[in-house]
């Protein structure tokens, strides 16, 4: 049945249904209702992955995280349900998983980073069992809380890839609220952190904060540290370090693994590619270095922002725009600043709100030191950002307040 799609040209294609892609359809509907448009989506549920840090924190109902698929793809456009295994922009046609094609005036690559467990040898073995879990996956969240509820002592390992990862603080935010439950609880647990890089966060004014919420706790950083191998029987994590490459174990009670992440391998081996795998696309407009009539959004993209949904509801506006605009013949001028943002649960009822920008730019969209881990951040991390998320999905993007704001005032006393 799908041979004989290349006969139809969609004015817009969009392969990814997630964060980004449903946001750019429903925001193209919005300003252009008679748009033909595609989507290639293969997934009969959406997540709302932000929060599956609250449900390794047992702050958060898994089940609220999950929606039907068919709730965010418009009315109006196609729903071709199965994966983009190709790209041939010199045709301007996506290869699909049974080998059919699919033709586009203007193609939108939204299609999200890709999760690479087996790259740590014995992960997958061991995942949700043995006290190895990681907030990564939604059916493995809820084992990461039974994990931090049932342990009575030892230690305790969180793990972090080298970059580029999706929410690259997803992997401390569960670290601050096991240790904080175990702190409430009188657990003499021996929390460590072990990222692969050399510090808390990329960006120093707040990497200086989370070394402080870190002594707070009483946790262990070890950084340098590379995740390469796990053995959940016999409870050992084998990490290497340094330029040569050296191994080190250590024994573990329960562990949160985050798993080495990179562009998605039909992306990878595509002419859309850079170097690295990722879509290549101009880091203010996201279109392509090459291909006019390509953009990209979200986790796949080249652009030097930090990976998350905050980051995409930034990009979507941008995006929609630069492409209504090569709809209508005109220059695309509107241009995508790098903002980002990241609530690091620093405990549970309190969030440190880092919002930053290209080049390390402080952007908060409220005029309060973002150092400060705050209760009113919770309750947005709770309760507003998910509401703000599922509507993001048809297109409707929310209040945007963030600007760059100067801090210099010394640190002060955080309380996590
Ligand atoms: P996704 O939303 O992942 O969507 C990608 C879509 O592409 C999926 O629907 C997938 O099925 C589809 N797809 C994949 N391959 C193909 C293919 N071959 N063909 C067609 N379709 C395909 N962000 C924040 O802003 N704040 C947070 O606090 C936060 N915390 C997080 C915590 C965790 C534990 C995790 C995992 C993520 C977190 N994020 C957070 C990151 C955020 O969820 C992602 O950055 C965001 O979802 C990216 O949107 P996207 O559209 O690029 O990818």
């Amino acid at each position: 049945m799908t041979n004989d799609i290349t006969t139809h040209k969609y004015r817009v294609v969009i392969i990814g249904g997630g964060a980004g892609g449903a946001s750019v359809a429903g925001r193209l509907l919005d300003h252009r209702a008679d748009l033909d448009i595609a989507i290639v989506e293969p997934s009969e549920y959406h997540y709302y992955q932000p929060a599956w840090t609250l449900v390794g924190g047992g702050a958060y109902d898994s089940k609220a995280t999950r929606r039907a698929e068919a709730d965010f793809i418009p009315k109006q456009a196609k729903w071709i349900k199965q994966r983009a295994q190709g790209f041939e922009p010199e045709l301007n046609q996506v290869v699909l998983e049974d080998g059919s094609r699919i033709a586009y005036e203007y193609l939108v690559v939204a299609a999200g980073i890709q999760l690479d467990w087996t790259k740590i040898e014995g992960l997958e073995a061991t995942l949700g069992k043995n006290g190895v879990s990681s907030n990564y996956r939604y059916d493995l969240a809820p084992y990461t809380w039974e994990c931090i509820r049932k342990l009575r002592g030892g230690r305790a390992l969180f793990t972090q890839p080298p970059m580029p990862i999706k929410c690259a603080g997803a992997p401390q935010k569960i670290l601050y609220l096991a240790a904080d439950h175990f702190r409430r609880n009188g657990i003499k647990a021996e929390v460590h952190f072990l990222p692969a890089g050399p510090s808390m966060f990329g960006v120093p004014f707040y990497s200086d904060a989370l070394d402080q919420i870190m002594a707070a706790y009483g946790a262990t950083p070890n950084f340098g540290h590379n995740l390469v191998a796990v053995d959940g029987p016999h409870k050992k994590a084998t990490f290497e370090i340094g330029a040569e490459k050296k191994h080190v174990s250590f024994d573990f009670e329960m562990m949160h693994v985050v798993p080495p992440q990179s562009a998605p391998d039909f992306i990878k081996s595509s002419p859309l590619a850079n170097e690295a795998g990722w879509v290549a696309v101009d880091k203010n407009s996201l279109r392509h270095d090459k291909y006019a009539n390509v953009f990209a959004v979200g986790d796949c993209t080249s652009a030097p922002n930090s990976k998350t949904a905050a980051a995409v509801r930034a990009q979507v506006p941008v995006l929609v725009s630069n492409l209504l605009a090569a709809l209508n013949g005109k220059p695309a001028t509107a241009a995508y600043d790098g903002y980002a943002s990241c609530p690091l649960t620093t405990s549970r009822g309190k969030v440190l709100l880092a919002e930053f920008a290209y080049g390390g730019a402080i952007t908060p969209s409220f005029a309060l030191d973002p150092r400060i881990p705050r209760r009113m951040y919770w309750w947005i991390k709770k309760f507003f950002l998910p509401r703000l998320y599922w509507r993001m999905l048809s297109g409707h993007m929310g209040p945007d307040w963030h600007a760059e704001r100067k801090f210099k005032k010394p640190l002060p006393t955080l309380v996590p």
